[in-house]
């Protein structure tokens, strides 16, 4: 059986992790802090807030914005559920649009979506690939856009424009002109969920990198309140001689990594670059190289010129096929031992969204994408032998499927 996406469990993580829990530490303390600072470091945001997943840190910042019911909120139709349910969470709409040939957020439908009440635009990077962030962060600074925002918080009033709150749940490690994601927009999260190419179990991260006159820092601390009982000290700092008087200055929520989850991911980052996203890049191109010679095989877009993929998914499509064909490819690889999976069936076709009114039929090109979508295993310990089974077992059922 060749797995989707097993995560990387070796004797160093491990160590990691039992270091933490000899160490008597184990929920959030220094090395949750010390994983806050790499990570900022490595991509380059001002400060960066460690949670328990990326879900929670979408909801934290769209709360954080003062996005609540009469407002709208934009994101692409292909997505996972999270990015659509934080939003209902808050009491605002989604605005589903569609997306473009690449899987990501289409910016002249944004356009068109755009109203009074659009508080947030969230992009999706999706497989790991950059949206295009020059025209996004052109689009929200448009002078006739901003003039249509109607701001309704404190937060709002000081951005004056739209905010672009990015699920880079798939893209850390992704570069987009010279810089990496987590620097390229407002706020940008990360997940590390176990099947995520850098995990903590479960996990995630709010990036921040909001305009002057807004505080990145303070907003962390901020946030660090928020995200944690609406409490004025943590754990730690209540540890400290005679400092155990707190108050709780807000209704917070709990959302806070623990120091054992944190060990994971200081592992994880320490060899990110050297190891995970060149063994995540070799198999990739490994399998547009074997497949592009088939006029059925839609590889996807890894590598631009100002643009790389972070080398989530590899998100293959056969030309021609429809939904069932598809299907059926799948089943036929399945019965080959070979686990593969559909990302995403769009959101607007899960039975919650249809029955609140949305319409797949409004999201042609995301339907054309999913009908004809399959995402081939990617993991560190997948080898040459294993990556030859996979793309074997896609050609067969292929051939097979479209020659019935
Ligand atoms: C995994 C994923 C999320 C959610 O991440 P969690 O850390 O599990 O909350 C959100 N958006 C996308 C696109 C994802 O793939």
């Amino acid at each position: 059986m060749i797995p989707f996406s097993p995560p990387r469990i070796d004797q160093k993580i491990i160590d990691e992790v039992t270091d933490t829990l000899r160490s008597g530490w184990i929920t959030t303390g220094p090395k949750t802090k010390r994983f806050e600072k790499e990570l900022s470091a490595y991509y380059g945001a001002a400060a960066t807030l460690c949670l328990n997943s990326a879900t929670a840190g979408l909801e934290l910042m769209l709360r954080w914005f003062g996005v609540g019911a009469g407002d709208e909120v934009i994101l692409p139709a292909y997505t996972y559920s999270a990015t659509a349910n934080v939003i209902m969470h808050c009491g605002a709409t989604p605005v589903f649009v569609d997306v473009a040939d690449d899987f990501n957020i289409d910016i002249n439908t944004i356009r068109r979506a755009i109203t009074a009440k659009t508080k947030v635009i969230m992009p999706v990077d999706f497989a790991g690939f950059p949206c295009d962030y020059d025209a996004l962060n052109a689009l929200v600074h448009e002078i006739d856009i901003k003039k249509l925002f109607s701001p309704n918080s404190p937060e709002q009033r000081q951005l004056a424009r739209i905010m672009i709150l990015s699920d880079a749940a798939h893209s850390l490690g992704a570069r987009y002109k010279g810089r990496l994601t987590g620097s390229l927009t407002d706020v940008s999260v990360f997940s590390f969920h176990a099947v995520k190419n850098l995990t903590t179990a479960e996990g995630g991260a709010i990036a921040l990198c909001l305009p002057e006159p807004f505080d990145n820092q303070a907003i962390y601390q901020q946030l660090c309140v928020k995200s944690l009982h609406g409490q004025n000290k943590d754990a730690l700092a209540k540890m400290q001689k005679g400092n155990w008087r707190y108050d709780i200055v807000e209704p917070g929520y709990k959302m806070n990594m623990t120091d054992i989850m944190a060990a994971i991911g200081l592992v994880e980052l320490s060899r990110y670059e050297s190891e995970t996203l060149p063994k995540r890049k070799q198999i990739c191109r490994a399998y547009s190289e074997k497949l592009s010679k088939f006029s059925w095989a839609i590889t996807p877009s890894l590598h631009q010129v100002d643009t790389e993929s972070s080398y989530h998914l590899y998100p293959l499509r056969i030309a021609g096929v429809n939904e069932a064909q598809r299907d059926e490819i799948i089943r036929r690889i399945s019965d080959k031992d070979v686990s593969v999976n559909v990302h995403f069936i769009p959101v607007p076709m899960m039975s919650y969204y249809r029955g609140l009114g949305y319409n797949m039929l409004d999201y042609p090109i995301a339907y054309q994408l999913y009908a004809a979508e399959i995402s081939l295993p990617v993991f560190y310990a997948l080898d040459d032998n294993q990556l030859q089974v996979v793309v074997d077992s896609v050609v067969t059922a292929v051939h097979d499927v479209l020659n019935q």
